[in-house]
C-alpha cells in the first residue's frame, strides 16, 4: 500500500492560507489537516484539540525534548509546532496530510520528508497584508506589528518553496491549489509506476 503525502502550506500570517485549507478540506474531505500545538492564548471560539492544542511554555518544551514535534518554530513570541505521531500515523494508512505552518517550520520539514510538496502563499501586496491582518481583529496593535515585521522576512524566501500562489481572488487561488496538489499526486504516482517497471524489466533481464 503506497504511502500518504504530506502537503505543507506556508506563507505569512493573514495571507489567508487558513481559509483556503478550510474550502480544500469542504472539496476533499479525505484530507487529514494536522492540529498543531502552541503556547499562544486561544482567540475567542477556538477549541483545545480542534484548532489547536493549547500548552503552556513547559509542555510544549517537553514535547520538544522528547522529540514528539516533527517541526516547531517561534512565531511572534510563542512556540508552535506539528506533532509527529498523528501525521506519521495518517501517512502509513495512505492519507493525505495537510500542515498549516510558518516558514520556518516549512522550511525545517524538508529534512524528515523530502517528498512532501510544499506550497507558499503570497499577498498580492504587503499594504493589503496589513489590510486582512487588521480586519480580521484577532491580534493586539503589538501582535499585529509582529506579524508584519516577520511577514517581510517570510516573502523573501517565498522562492525556495516548489510553488508559490498569489492569494488575490480566493477562487482563482483554491484552483490553483487543487492543480498543485493533484497533479503533484499524478506525478508521485507516474515515478512510482515508472520505478516499478524499471524493476521489472530488471527481474526479467536476463
Ligand atoms: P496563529 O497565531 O495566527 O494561529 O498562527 C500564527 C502562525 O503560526 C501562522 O502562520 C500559522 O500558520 C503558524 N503555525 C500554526 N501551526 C504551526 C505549526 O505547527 N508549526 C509552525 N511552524 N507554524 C505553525
Amino acid at each position: 500500500m503506497a504511502s500518504g503525502k504530506l502537503i505543507v502550506l506556508t506563507g505569512p500570517s493573514g495571507v489567508g492560507k487558513g481559509t483556503l485549507v478550510r474550502a480544500l478540506l469542504t472539496h476533499h474531505p479525505k484530507l487529514y489537516l494536522s492540529v498543531s500545538a502552541t503556547t499562544r492564548s486561544p482567540r475567542e471560539g477556538e477549541v483545545d484539540g480542534q484548532d489547536y492544542y493549547f500548552l503552556n511554555k513547559a509542555a510544549f518544551e517537553t514535547m520538544i525534548e522528547e522529540n514528539q514535534l516533527l517541526e516547531w518554530a517561534e512565531y511572534a513570541g510563542n512556540y508552535y509546532g506539528t506533532p509527529r505521531a498523528k501525521v506519521e500515523e495518517k501517512i502509513n494508512q495512505s492519507l493525505n496530510v495537510l500542515l498549516e505552518i510558518e516558514v520556518i517550520g516549512a522550511k525545517a520539514i524538508k529534512k524528515s520528508f523530502p517528498d512532501a510538496l510544499r506550497i507558499f502563499i503570497l499577498p498580492p501586496s504587503l499594504a493589503e497584508l496589513e489590510h486582512r491582518l487588521r480586519s480580521r481583529s484577532t491580534d493586539s496593535e503589538l501582535a499585529i506589528v509582529r506579524r508584519l515585521e516577520r511577514a517581510k522576512e517570510e516573502l523573501e524566501v517565498s522562492k525556495e518553496f516548489d510553488q508559490c500562489i498569489i492569494n488575490d481572488d480566493l477562487e482563482t487561488a483554491l484552483q490553483e491549489l487543487e492543480k498543485a496538489i493533484f497533479s503533484h499526486q499524478i506525478k508521485i504516482a507516474e515515478s512510482e509506476l515508472t520505478k516499478k517497471s524499471t524493476l521489472f524489466i530488471r527481474d526479467n533481464d536476463d
